[in-house]
Order: structure tokens, then C-alpha cells, then sequence
């Protein structure tokens, strides 16, 4: 993987550091930073007085450890180094600006940029949240269990609504992102409390049970999936007419975490004599996921056992 920062950024967090507003800079380091600019400026050909301050800049860069906390920042997650042929870091000036972005140019190169603010840069441990977060966002997308695509849902959909669904897809994935950190120990941009409530916000029209169990099988899923958030950020209030369990939570016959229920009233009694013969404890009200559903509906219409050990 290839990295680049651009030189505004570099230049704007090494002032930073020369202002003493990150820690771990020595006065001393300071007055040699100076005085090195203080010669740079002598040189009378204007490339070459620019490329001197550059490479005054980017030793600087080096020296005071922001290019490591970068660096291991990035080395948190392997499959980027894998799957990302160039990382690049530039500035934001605003927050709204801030955030990681995928490019994938014409020869299939993926590469990740990451916009951010230089004042971040004076405090390390909040730089390290923010790029942790963002940087996951990255590794979901290039991920093949996440299953990332540019598709937001049905077509047909207003812009209006396209935008609360990409809306609630962010939220439900920064939950999953913040739950992910938290659980191992990293410190990321949101706690559990704080996302919780946003959650709440965006799903007051579920009932607080729902909400809850919904809340947490995002903030605790091991491996999400981009289809499963697509679907719950497009059509959240089928959870609401309907009786079904929540998303997430796991099937009573197959035991997956399922974000998929069969359809409890287009199911075939037929069908759900077959599942309880198997599972003698089962109600239709425990509900299935699609797939056992579907290996049932399909079994019966064969006149086949459903499940067929060898
Ligand atoms: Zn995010
Ligand atoms: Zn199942």
C-alpha cells in the first residue's frame, strides 16, 4: 500500500506542533524547525526555496511521530494493506468536510482517502478515535463479508427519502463500527450511550423493546452486513406491523442471526407441521428465518425430508 499525504496537511500539523499545542515537542526541536525555515527562506530560486520548506515540513512530519500515529492507525487493520493500493490523508477545513472516502480509478486500483481537520492533530488520543472509526469504514468497505455496494435500496424511492435512508445506513453502521472499537478495548468517536441515543432519535417510531433489542444486535454484531443495514435503514417500520422477531436475533431452527423472517402468515401450515415434526418445541410465533422457511416450503413440495444427513 502505497501512502501520501499532501503537503498542506503536513505543513498546517507541523505549525501545529511548532505552536506547542501537541505534546511531546521539545522547545529546542521547535527553535531548530525555525531556524532550518529561517534558511530555507535565503534560497532565491522559488522551486527551490518551495522544495526546501517541503522537505523541511516532512522531516518534521516524521520527526514529531505524526506519520507513525498514522501509520499505526492504518496497521490496526491488515486487509486495507491487502485490498487498498494507495492510502492518502489531506486536509478538511471543516468537520463536515472530515470523514474516509474509496476511489476506484480505471485500472481497478482502490484507493482510500482520508479527509481530516489538523487541529485534530493536538490531541493524539482523539486523532487515534477518529481514525479508527473512519478507517474501519474503509476496511467494511473492501471486506467481502460486509458485501459493500454504491446501491442504497430500492429504486423508485424520492430524493427525500433516499436521504433519511442514507441517513439511518450511516447511523446503523456507525453503531456497528463504535460497537466493534468498543468491545476490543479501542477507543472510537462515540460510546454506547451516545449512539444509543441517536439511535433513538432516528427510530422513535418503534416500541421501546423493539428499539432496544434492535439497538443492540447492531451494537453487538460480529460480522454486519451492508444488505442487512440497507434493509432496516429502507423499510424499519415492517418491524413495527409486524410480530415478528427482531433483526439479528438468532433463528430458533438454523441458529444464525437472521435479518431475514419468513413471512409468518404466508407460511403453510402444512410447512409448519414439517418444521415441528422436526423441532417438537417450535411455535409459528418463534418465527423462522427466510432460508429454513424456504428449505421447509421446498422439502414439502418434493415430498422430501427437509434435511438429509449423509
Ligand atoms: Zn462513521
Ligand atoms: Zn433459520
Amino acid at each position: 500500500m502505497q501512502l501520501l499525504f499532501d503537503d498542506e496537511l503536513i505543513e498546517s500539523v507541523v505549525f501545529l506542533c511548532a505552536s506547542g499545542k501537541s505534546p511531546g515537542v521539545a522547545s529546542l526541536q521547535i527553535r531548530r524547525f525555525h531556524a532550518e525555515r529561517e534558511r530555507a527562506y535565503s534560497v532565491l530560486d522559488p522551486d527551490e526555496r518551495n522544495a526546501a520548506f517541503s522537505r523541511i515540513h516532512r522531516a518534521w512530519f516524521r520527526e514529531w511521530g505524526v506519520e507513525q500515529c498514522l501509520l499505526s492507525a492504518l496497521a490496526e487493520f491488515p486487509i486495507l494493506e491487502k485490498s487498498v493500493h494507495a492510502a492518502a490523508f489531506r486536509t478538511a477545513r471543516r468537520k463536515n468536510e472530515e470523514g474516509a472516502e474509496l476511489y476506484v480509478n480505471a485500472a481497478g486500483e482502490r484507493h482510500a482517502i482520508v479527509a481530516v481537520r489538523s487541529e485534530r492533530f493536538a490531541d493524539r488520543q482523539s486523532l487515534l478515535a477518529f481514525l479508527r472509526h473512519e478507517l474501519m469504514h474503509v476496511s467494511d468497505m473492501v471486506a467481502p463479508a460486509f458485501g459493500y455496494s454504491r446501491e442504497m435500496g430500492e429504486a423508485g424511492q424520492t430524493a427525500s427519502q433516499l436521504r433519511v435512508v442514507r441517513e439511518r445506513y450511516r447511523l446503523l453502521w456507525d453503531i456497528t463500527i463504535d460497537g466493534r472499537l468498543t468491545r476490543s478495548n479501542r477507543c472510537t468517536v462515540a460510546a454506547f450511550e451516545e449512539r444509543r441515543s441517536e439511535f433513538d432519535r432516528a427510530y422513535g417510531f418503534l416500541d421501546a423493546a423493539k428499539r432496544s433489542a434492535v439497538f443492540d444486535s447492531h451494537w453487538n454484531a460480529v460480522q454486519p452486513r451492508h444488505r442487512d443495514l440497507i434493509l432496516l435503514a429502507s423499510d424499519p417500520r415492517r418491524l413495527n406491523a409486524s410480530n415478528l422477531p427482531v433483526p439479528g436475533a438468532p433463528c430458533p431452527l438454523c441458529d444464525f442471526a437472521t435479518f431475514e423472517w419468513a413471512e409468518l402468515r404466508a407460511l403453510k401450515s402444512e410447512t409448519a407441521n414439517a418444521i415441528q415434526k422436526d423441532f417438537p418445541g417450535w411455535t409459528v410465533e418463534q418465527g423462522a428465518c427466510f432460508r429454513c422457511a424456504e428449505i421447509y416450503e421446498a422439502a414439502r413440495g418434493l415430498e422430501l425430508p427437509p434435511t438429509v444427513c449423509l
